[in-house]
């Protein structure tokens, strides 16, 4: 457990995971090839996201992607149906300190 703080590289989009990650996803999905996200799933009451961002919904999947308008980075995913309960934080905004050292588990795009 614990609290970690992360931001976009302009800090317009600031994040505060309240949980700690075991491992770091890379999916290799049509849009996170290119954004090259590493990815943390949490439920979404561990997560609080501040700032300005701008969502990118891809073609027919259930999530959103979100992005800082300014500096462009990928900050985290959410869920379009508010039944789903799980979100996506992407470990890069935080100090590699927390994930350089996580096992990556690599999943292709339907996995989620
Ligand atoms: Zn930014």
């Amino acid at each position: 457990m614990g609290e970690h703080r992360g931001n976009c590289h302009c800090g317009r989009t600031r994040i505060v995971l309240r949980e700690t990650s075991e491992e770091a996803t890379e999916c290799h999905c049509s849009i996170c090839r290119r954004t090259a996200g590493l990815w943390h799933y949490s439920p979404m009451h561990a997560v609080t996201v501040a700032g300005e961002g701008v969502a990118y919904r891809q073609g027919d999947r259930a999530l959103d992607l979100w992005h800082c308008a300014v500096c462009g980075c990928t900050t985290h995913w959410t869920p379009t149906d508010p039944d789903q309960a799980r979100m996506g934080v992407n470990l890069r905004m935080f100090d590699p300190a927390l994930w350089s050292d996580l096992p990556r588990r690599l999943v292709d795009g339907a996995s989620f």
